[in-house]
């Protein structure tokens, strides 16, 4: 389930605190953007068990007015088409603007629901000048400030309610794997998916209830079967480059929130660039499957240990997660494009597949039992017993007598434990320590 709110409005109304707040502590992916634009910001925010894709579509560095204004309408145009809903944001400190006007002219035409978000309501004053933006027509205000935080339960209640409600029946309907194939713009997406697509029969099924942008292939490939998410359509909407870099970042979320694996592709000439590391970085946050695909491979001079070094240099910059398959492919010579789908397939197997607990805890006591939690203020840590959770993403109840004494280091300990004994390669995991 995938559902994305956009934050717009012009510079300086608070936008970005706005999202830093309904991010909390969690870490963002900020998008570079040259030129005009500020980095724009993505992240997960969390609000009464569900969860939604935050997009703070940015700011705008000092240029002329002209150009300002077309960038905004461009922002706008981009939220209403790609996000569920958009938060429009203004400052009750200086009231209506022309430019909040132009916005507000374009959001109503949308369809989408949209929240008016009156910001730097700190006091009782500006509840009240607050209140001249009722004239401007929206079905839902919100006054906040999002410096303090009052106000944004509010808000946060009524996105909330936007979001549908997740039905269970529907999940189970196609338990096929899903995978994503996401990546930057030329890493040689659609090329992989055209090297997949011309090798085998495939019958491509438009499957109900998939999120408009992205299309979903289904595959019979050495008897197994899988669904391939693709988000197509990228290249015809735009020719700009950073309008491109927002699409594509937006698609990769979207298609990333359907998939059970995701297929990260990197241009080998390139190099893994921070806004990859970002995506990554998401897609283990998420619980996602990944394998990591060095395409272009065949643009890169070889010598003895150039993949050995190539992917030790790649797994340093995705710690600390990075136990993860790295495949070196060329999808112009037509090299291990297979054993992507092979690893992809295994990947889902490990991050679907369920450890007896028996077997879980003659592997895992016996770990514990050869390097024990350290002690804590004077009383011994005790593990007595591993269960694995039945969740979508692998988890790991550990019954103990003190939990919270169990601190990070030892944790890690305990995860590359699991790590080693039961492949979890490209598999995102939880641990939990509960009281016994
Ligand atoms: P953006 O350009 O829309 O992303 O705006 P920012 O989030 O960068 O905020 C612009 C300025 O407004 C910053 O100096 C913020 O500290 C300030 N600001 C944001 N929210 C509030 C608020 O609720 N009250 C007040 N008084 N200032 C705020
Ligand atoms: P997308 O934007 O990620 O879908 O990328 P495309 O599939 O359109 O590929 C972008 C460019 O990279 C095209 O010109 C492809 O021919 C080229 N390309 C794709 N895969 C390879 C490869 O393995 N080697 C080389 N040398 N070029 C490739």
């Amino acid at each position: 389930m995938s559902f994305t709110v956009a934050i717009v409005g012009r510079p300086n109304v608070g936008k970005s605190t706005l999202f830093n707040r309904l991010l909390e502590k969690r870490q963002a992916i900020v998008d570079d953007v040259s030129g005009v634009t500020r980095d724009r910001q993505y992240g997960i925010a969390e609000w009464n068990g569900k969860s939604f894709n935050v997009i703070d579509t940015g700011g705008f560095v000092a240029g002329s007015a002209d150009v300002f204004e077309t960038e905004i309408r461009k922002q706008v145009k981009i939220a209403i088409e790609e996000a569920d809903a958009v938060i429009f944001m203004t400052d009750a400190a200086v009231g209506i603007t022309d430019l909040d006007d132009d916005m507000a002219d374009l959001l109503r035409r949308s369809s989408k629901p949209v929240l008016l978000t009156v910001n730097k309501v700190d006091n009782n004053d500006r509840m009240l000048s607050g209140t001249e933006f009722y004239s401007m027509g929206f079905e839902n205000v919100y006054f906040v400030s999002s410096m303090s935080g009052s106000g944004t339960g509010e808000l946060l209640d009524a996105v909330a309610a936007f979001i549908p409600e997740k039905d269970a029946d529907k999940e189970d309907e196609n338990p096929l794997p899903k995978f994503a194939i996401i990546g930057q713009p030329n890493v040689g997406k659609s090329s992989l998916l055209n090297a997949l697509i011309g090798k085998e029969r495939t019958i491509v099924s438009d499957i109900a209830g998939t999120t408009r942008d992205t299309i979903h292939t289904h595959y019979n490939l050495f008897n197994k079967e899988f669904i391939l998410i693709d988000t197509a359509g990228l290249r015809k909407k735009s020719k700009e480059k950073d309008d491109l870099e927002f699409y594509s970042v937006i698609r990769a979320i979207r298609a990333m929130d359907e998939a059970d694996v995701c297929m990260l592709i990197l241009d080998a000439s390139k190099g893994i660039t921070a806004q990859d590391v970002s995506i990554y970085s998401l897609a283990a946050r998420k619980g996602k499957g990944i394998v990591v695909l060095v395409n272009k491979w065949d643009l890169v001079e070889k010598a003895t240990n150039t993949a050995r070094d190539y992917e030790k240099q790649l797994k340093e910059k995705l710690a600390p997660f990075n136990d993860v398959p790295v495949i070196f492919i060329s999808v112009k010579e037509k090299t291990r494009i297979f054993k992507v789908i092979e690893t992809a397939l295994d990947v889902y197997e490990s991050k679907t597949r369920k450890i007896p607990t028996s077997k879980l805890n003659e592997v895992m006591l016996k770990a514990i039992e050869s390097y024990h939690a350290p002690v804590v203020r004077g009383h011994s840590v005790k593990i007595k017993f591993v269960t694995q959770l039945p969740t979508h993403v692998p988890s790991f109840a550990f019954f103990c007598n003190f939990p919270d004494d169990i601190k990070t280091p030892y944790k890690n300990y305990l995860e590359n434990q699991l790590r080693s004994n039961f492949n979890f390669s490209g598999v995102p995991m939880r641990l939990f320590f509960r009281k016994k």
